[in-house]
């Protein structure tokens, strides 16, 4: 009997883990985390996109653990602000600022932008990379608007005051399953799984 193959998902984020865990189930892999693998390197995210940081982890986490690795680099760009914090949007208010001091930097950033000028999106790259240098990547987008106040106790990071307005929901307001419909991450998954369907299928 043939073994599942493993796919490692590089990353220390636990709401990302969350998603990962739904968003990749079905797939002939199965999962692991970087705890799991004993890993504990940290790859810095010293590129200036999502791109770059996406495929610099996700191939130096491959080669680390011999393992085809799924990694993402994730952000928030806001329109008022030129695109920022976009690939900053985990040091945007210092190293080690938690979710809340974050979004209160934000928000306090935006106290007197109006409200058809708070747009924003939430943007994922995934990069898929093989032990062998074999590199695959995806990309999701979720459009919304910065809020005046955060609402909500689901998802992480800016989830709370990112306000969906189709939903008319923030997105921490969302169930883990209906982040997972809609999100930037969910998008890039969806794209990202096809890749996984096609290695498994040449490995
Ligand atoms: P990174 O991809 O781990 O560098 O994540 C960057 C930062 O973007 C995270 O620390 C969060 O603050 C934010 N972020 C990434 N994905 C999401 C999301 O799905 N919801 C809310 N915030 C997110």
């Amino acid at each position: 009997m043939s073994k599942t193959a493993q796919l490692l998902v590089a990353t220390n984020n636990k709401g990302k883990l969350r998603e990962y865990a739904e968003l990749l189930k079905g797939l002939p892999f199965e999962l692991t985390t970087l705890s799991e693998q004993g890993i504990t390197e940290e790859v810095e995210e010293s590129g200036s996109s999502l791109e770059q940081n996406a495929v610099r982890k996700a191939t130096a986490y491959a080669s680390l653990s011999g393992l085809t690795t799924l990694a993402d680099d994730s952000g928030l760009e806001v329109d008022a602000l030129g695109g920022e914090p976009g690939p900053l949007s985990r040091r945007y208010a210092g190293e080690n600022a938690s979710d809340k001091e974050r979004n209160d930097f934000l928000l306090a950033k935006l106290r007197d932008v109006p409200r058809e000028q708070r747009t924003a999106r939430f943007r994922c790259v995934i990069a898929v990379a093989t032990p062998g240098g074999g590199i695959a990547m995806s990309e999701g987008v979720c459009e919304g608007i910065i809020a005046f106040a955060a609402k909500g106790e689901g998802g992480f990071g800016y989830d709370p005051i990112f306000y969906l307005p189709e939903l008319d929901k923030h997105m921490a307001e969302l169930s883990l399953a209906e982040k997972n419909r809609i999100s930037h991450r969910a998008q890039a998954a969806q794209q990202a799984r096809h890749i996984l369907e096609r290695l498994s299928r040449i490995q």
